[in-house]
């Protein structure tokens, strides 16, 4: 078995061991963005100081390795998720643009009236692009309903799945609240209703082992900067028969076959879908995060992860005055909280004076916060290297903002 040694793991993290005002840095926003580890600020320093050139170009020797490793990360990617075949992986920039290329990608096959289904405790970028493919054809949006712990209600959404919805848009791990779906029922669900599945995987990529094909999905898509690597890169993962059919979003260089002044024809997957030059140092620095993780003792990880998270639940429940949003012992990642009436942003400021980082505001879930009838809140997120220590330094920070305000 791998060793796990906190400590080391910690250790090569190298913006943690700065001090805020003088104060030990801790970070509880992992869920916005993770920190990197060296391995990937050196890979990502490597390409430009070595490697650095275009790829899938030229004949030199530059663009030849930039091209090898650019490439070898989609294999990467491929074994990361267990897809079943490379090109079912393209490169995009983040999330955000995987969900937008699948709903742009999809609007010509959608009419009026067709209806897709997404969940109310949604991100944002799981929201909008659907609202524009229904204003441009015509297609309808019904939420998914949520039970009083905030999980998804499966008897609504059984109900709505009888209207045979062309397409469900689900979240594996709700990066409001860390809520995580049973993704597997839910996709299976809908596939039997014959809707088209996106499963955006933005808040989950990073906490546990994810399969493709076990899950069942059409999309699933996630974002680089979450689980260790760089920002700029993210997946979208299609199953190959309907990653086909996407009308590209983006069209010029790299993505065609033959172009004349008489028409263009595209080429195949996965070009077909990175059109222009691809944020190559981000995609190589994607590759070191996912060997990162992939040197960990997974399952000791997870564990970890999860007796912090335990333990900061508790230890808030124990500060008193303190309100627990959709917080369950099945959670991954995030407790979301408010301070008695004290407005969140407020009892931000006063934390981050105290070197603690966590995002206040409405996490990019209005939806979910409207449903909560809430303004917002405030979220402490976790990363594999936070320690008991940050929850300790956090929990003492909270109980002198409860002091002042209270
Ligand atoms: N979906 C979820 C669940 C997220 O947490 C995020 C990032 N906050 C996004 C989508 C958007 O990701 P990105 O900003 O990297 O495109």
């Amino acid at each position: 078995t791998k060793a796990f040694e906190h400590d080391a793991i910690r250790a090569q993290f190298p913006t943690l061991s700065q001090q805020i005002d003088g104060q030990t840095l801790c970070y509880l926003d992992t869920a916005a963005t993770s920190q990197k580890p060296q391995s990937v600020i050196n890979a990502v320093n490597q390409y430009y100081q070595l490697n650095n050139a275009n790829v899938h170009r030229a004949a030199h020797q530059l663009s030849a390795r930039a091209t090898r490793d650019y490439e070898a990360v989609r294999s990467q990617v491929q074994g990361f998720i267990n897809s079943n075949r490379v090109d079912e992986i393209i490169f995009t920039h983040g999330t955000t643009e995987s969900i937008n290329m699948v709903a742009h990608g999809l609007t010509a096959q959608f009419d009026k009236d067709d209806i897709i289904l997404v969940d109310t405790a949604a991100h944002h970028a799981n929201i909008v692009p659907w609202q524009q493919l229904a204003k441009q054809t015509g297609a309808i949006i019904k939420p998914i309903p949520l039970n009083d712990d905030l999980t998804i209600d499966v008897d609504a959404y059984e109900q709505l799945l009888s209207l045979a919805p062309k397409l469900v848009a689900l979240t594996h791990v709700t990066n409001a609240l860390g809520t995580v779906n049973p993704i597997i029922e839910l996709t299976q669900k809908a596939k039997q209703a014959g809707a088209i599945t996106l499963v955006d995987g933005a808040q989950a990529i990073a906490h546990f082992a994810i399969d493709v094909q076990q899950i069942g999905c059409d999309f699933y898509v996630f974002s680089g900067h979450k689980m260790y690597g760089p920002t700029g890169v993210g997946i979208l993962y299609g199953r190959y028969q309907i990653l086909d059919t996407l009308t590209p979003m983006l069209t010029g260089g790299e993505m065609i076959k033959t172009v004349s002044f008489n028409g263009t024809e595209f080429g195949s997957l996965p070009n077909k879908l990175e059109a222009g030059t691809p944020a190559i140092s981000a995609v190589i620095g994607l590759g070191a995060a996912i060997s990162f993780m992939s040197d960990l003792p997974s399952d000791l990880v997870e564990q970890h992860e999860q007796t912090l998270l335990h333990y900061l639940q508790q230890q808030l429940d124990q500060l008193g005055d303190i309100s627990l949003y959709g917080a369950g012992p099945n959670n991954v990642g995030v407790v979301a909280f408010n301070l008695a009436g004290e407005h969140h942003q407020d009892v931000g400021i006063l934390l981050d004076q105290q070197g603690i980082a966590v995002r206040c505001g409405h996490h990019c879930a209005m939806p979910l916060m409207q449903h909560l009838n809430l303004k917002g809140c405030c979220r402490a997120s976790i990363g594999l290297y936070n320690n008991k220590q940050d929850i300790d330094l956090f929990i003492d920070a909270l109980r002198k903002v409860k002091e002042l305000l209270l």
